[in-house]
């Protein structure tokens, strides 16, 4: 069933009314039908099952049949900060990881990232947030994850988590597991480096600021693959991957 986070005046009493944009994708790309149930989310926790009432390229209008209590974000809050790198690279991590169930992203510029920029860039935050939202719809969410600005890694290193681990291809000893002693609900932030790795230098950084290097096996593992992985593990850890 089709999701869709709307703002949060689209929702009246019973009835949704779907902006503009959202009533041509669900007449056009989606072409949904009168009488048809859908989702309708606020973005604060809020899951209405709706019946699509009048379908209309301009104006769709639903009405509310019930709302849901639902449970499908994780307890534990996980913040993924990731090396910047291409953009189809970059987006398809926070796809895949808004659908495994990260809270939150930053892209971080590391010393062998490929882009050194931090200028903030307001079409290119509206498009990432696009595409998480997206995925949060496709993948039957309760709450958009939040993109955070571009840094420099010096500005991560106060993050405040109750575990900061770092993915380091060189850790032959810490796995996730051991960095996570208690399987339970927790604040955690995973770093992923870019192509080329972490400099010696700034692990040892990293590691006074209590990042802890974890390893996620034996084999290098590309950055995006390393995203996806060390992502799954930590919340399938924290009990995050059952029904
Ligand atoms: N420059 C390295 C690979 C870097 S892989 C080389 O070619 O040897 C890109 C990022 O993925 C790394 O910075 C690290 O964050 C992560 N990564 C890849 N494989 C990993 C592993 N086995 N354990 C921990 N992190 C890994």
């Amino acid at each position: 069933m089709n999701s869709f986070f709307l703002p949060h005046e689209a929702i009246q009493i019973n009835t949704i009314i779907f902006p503009q944009d959202r009533s041509h994708q669900i007449m056009r790309v989606l072409r949904l039908q009168a009488g048809e149930h859908v989702y309708v989310l606020d973005n604060r926790g809020n899951r209405y099952l709706t019946e699509l009432i009048t379908v209309d390229p301009l104006a769709t209008r639903g009405r509310i049949i019930q709302q849901e209590l639902s449970s499908n974000e994780p307890v534990s809050n996980l913040h993924l900060f990731v090396a910047i790198t291409q953009r189809d690279k970059l987006e398809w991590i926070f796809q895949k990881c808004t659908e495994i169930g990260v809270n939150q992203f930053t892209p971080v510029v590391t010393r062998r990232s490929l882009s050194q920029e931090t200028v903030a860039n307001a079409r290119k935050q509206e498009r990432w947030t696009k595409i998480v939202m997206e995925a949060a719809e496709q993948s039957q969410r309760d709450c958009i994850p939040e993109i955070h600005p571009t840094i420099p890694l010096a500005n991560c290193l106060s993050y405040a988590g109750d575990y900061k681990l770092v993915a380091y291809e060189n850790e032959k000893i810490v796995s996730i597991p051991d960095a996570l002693p208690e399987a339970s609900p927790a604040n955690v932030a995973i770093l992923v480096g870019p192509e080329g790795g972490f400099s010696v230098e700034e692990i040892v950084l990293l590691d006074a600021q209590g990042w802890r290097a974890v390893s996620l096996g034996r084999r290098v593992l590309r950055m995006e693959t390393a995203a996806i992985v060390a992502c799954t593990l930590i919340l399938h850890h924290l009990g995050e991957m059952g029904i």
